[in-house]
């Protein structure tokens, strides 16, 4: 039995769950509200709280909540948004979703953040927003991207799906765009199975968030009237995009322990830049200079190889480790190098700077649950990858 589970793979990213979440949403299973209840309200609140904005909107996925904010910015076809293409596909997704065209903003000379500079250069008089993502729980360049955003009246949505628990010169992730999007899918920092929630401090936003994951009902008039009437309407187009009780008390509980999965992430961090900072292969993932006030959350650790002193590529890398048991994985493929948006006219060299570090980049495992004695698994591994692949001088 030991000897088994010594050997079984170690995944990229895990959800911690606990007695306590399980029996948080043991009691909501037995309590009246299923979904559209109290807990929804709850997890609203405290997620709001803990990132310092003024109002919490739950949703489905992160996706719902970029698709909802894409809807509430009044974004139509015929306008562009600015997006980063080294990200997740739901970044832009939901640009597309409005029938809109995602403008794809290239990544830093040095980091895998959005460029600011390159930004700029693709603002045309139909650029209506900005979707930039804290990449791996790294806080993009804010104070440009704000600067750019005010200049062009641009409508900015922070992707934070990455960033739970990140700051930006002293203010957290989630205070500060229009409208910040965190998701809670397993991987994330706290899960909720599936889930999303987008912050804002703008009331309006924040009601016509509500809207949309409701129908387009309007649902202020359906709480002041549910007592009294049966009517309620419908003003617009929406969806169902709501978020159970059930998983905004797994949320409640998971939140709870934030600054524990934090803080255990940091950890796992330091070791992995004591050891891969001791090797010639790789560069070590780029973070805030200290005394900036910036925190990382450290949702991904990712590695840029050094290929000029390696015999391997990176997929033959990712390879070798995977055979080892250790689930490295690539976050991401530049998105407008998908086959869906290469139909639509986006282009190999449109982005070249994330098409470089693209080639060089492997996401090692990282997540809090992840014990010591599995790093040392995956030290040991990196070992024999580089004893075997690493071009000795
Ligand atoms: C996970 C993720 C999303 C989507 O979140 P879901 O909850 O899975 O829909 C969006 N953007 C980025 C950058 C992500 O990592």
């Amino acid at each position: 039995m030991k000897q088994e589970m010594k050997h079984s793979p170690i995944p990229y990213a895990k959800q911690s769950i606990n007695d306590e979440d399980i029996a948080a949403v043991v009691d909501v299973l037995k309590s009246p509200y299923l979904t559209t209840g109290p807990k929804v309200k709850e997890f609203e609140n405290a997620v709001a709280k803990k990132v310092g904005a003024a109002f919490g909107v739950a949703v489905s996925s992160g996706t719902a909540g970029l698709h909802a904010a894409m809807a509430v910015a009044g974004i139509k076809p015929g306008d562009e948004v600015l997006v980063s293409t080294m990200s997740f596909l739901a970044s832009s997704n939901c640009v597309l979703y409005m029938g809109a065209k995602p403008v794809f903003v290239d990544s830093l000379p040095k980091g895998f953040n959005l460029d600011p500079a390159d930004a700029a250069k693709k603002i045309t008089s139909k650029t209506k927003a900005l979707v930039a993502v804290d990449f791996a729980g790294e806080p993009a360049d804010w104070d440009a991207l704000l600067a750019l955003a005010r200049k062009h009246k641009l409508v900015v949505i922070e992707d934070a799906a990455h960033a739970l628990g990140a700051v930006y010169r002293s203010k957290p992730v989630g205070s500060f765009a229009d409208m910040t999007v965190f998701s809670f899918h397993p991987v994330k920092h706290i899960t909720t199975g599936e889930g999303g929630l987008v912050t804002t401090n703008n009331e309006i936003f924040a009601k016509q968030l509500r809207k949309f994951r409701h129908h387009g009902i309007d649902v202020d008039v359906v709480a002041r009237d549910a007592q009294k009437t049966w009517k309620y309407d419908m003003v617009e187009l929406g969806y169902n995009l709501r978020l159970s009780d059930i998983q905004c008390a797994l949320g409640i509980s998971q939140l709870k322990r934030l600054d524990l999965f934090l803080s255990r992430r940091d950890e796992i961090v330091v070791g992995y830049d004591k050891f891969f900072g001791s090797l010639p292969f790789v560069d070590l993932p780029p973070r805030p200079s200290t005394g900036t006030g910036s925190r990382h959350a450290w949702h991904l650790y990712i590695l840029s190889l050094r290929l000029d002193k390696l015999t391997a590529s990176r997929d033959e890398i990712f390879s070798f480790m995977r055979e080892a048991g250790i689930g490295v994985h690539v976050h991401y493929k530049p998105i407008h190098l998908h086959p869906y948006y290469s139909q639509q006219g986006y282009k190999k060299g449109d982005c070249p700077q994330a098409e470089l570090i693209h080639e060089r980049m492997l996401t090692v495992p990282l997540y809090a649950d992840l014990t010591d004695f599995e790093l040392a698994r995956v030290e040991t591994a990196f070992q024999d990858c580089f004893k075997r692949f690493g071009i000795k001088k």
